[in-house]
């Protein structure tokens, strides 16, 4: 299961969340979504190294990035 999922049509590619990650893992995309936004993007090989903190997820206003942890048992 990916750790950051963007919601694109949420997003209105404001690009706060790419200042937000420590790791630098989110970029605007090279293409505009269907509102006309440029949204933000993670690569699957960024993905390996995200590590769940959720600062992206806090600083997007428009509530389009979800994070999911791994629960351990
Ligand atoms: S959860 Fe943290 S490490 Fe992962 S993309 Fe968001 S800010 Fe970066
Ligand atoms: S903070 Fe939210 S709205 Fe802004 S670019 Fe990132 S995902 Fe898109």
């Amino acid at each position: 299961m990916p750790k950051v999922v963007i919601d694109e049509l949420r997003c209105k590619g404001c690009a706060l969340c790419t200042t937000a990650c420590p790791r630098g893992l989110i970029k605007m995309s090279d293409k505009i979504n269907r509102q006309g936004f440029i949204p933000a993007v993670i690569s699957e090989e960024d993905l390996e190294k995200c590590t769940s903190c959720a600062l992206c997820a806090q600083m997007c206003p428009d509530v389009a990035i979800t994070i999911f942890r791994e629960i351990k048992k």
